[in-house]
């Protein structure tokens, strides 16, 4: 075997081992993500950061909607499941809101 097979071998084995490497982190900072979801703390209406975007749990009596069917579930913010009555926002890092709530704001999913 030349020295140029063994550096080119040593690149493979150094490839694979990094693309495992890669791969077992994502699944492992995945995971923690999705069990927290679950466990996560609604978020208050009270909310000092709610509050200021008139956040409410339910959206069918908001005041401002740009159309009747604006909710957090179709809201491009929202990252909850279909069919969760609560999920994630990016608004508002490590709490869940009510798929059926509104806040100001609420943006169209593209
Ligand atoms: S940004 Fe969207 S998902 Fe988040 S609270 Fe407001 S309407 Fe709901």
């Amino acid at each position: 075997m030349s020295q140029h097979d063994q550096n080119d071998e040593g690149r493979r084995r150094f490839l694979k081992v990094a693309a495992g490497g890669v791969a077992a982190a994502t699944i492992l900072g995945t995971l923690p993500r999705m069990a927290q979801a679950a466990d996560l703390p609604h978020l208050s209406p009270s909310d000092p950061t709610a509050a200021a975007l008139k956040y409410t749990e339910d959206g069918s009596k908001a005041m401002g909607k740009k159309a009747p069917n604006d909710a957090c579930m179709n809201c491009n913010f929202y990252q909850g499941k279909a069919g969760a009555a609560w999920g994630p926002c990016q608004l508002f890092p490590g709490k869940v809101v009510a798929s059926k709530g509104w806040c100001a704001s609420h943006a169209v999913m593209i």
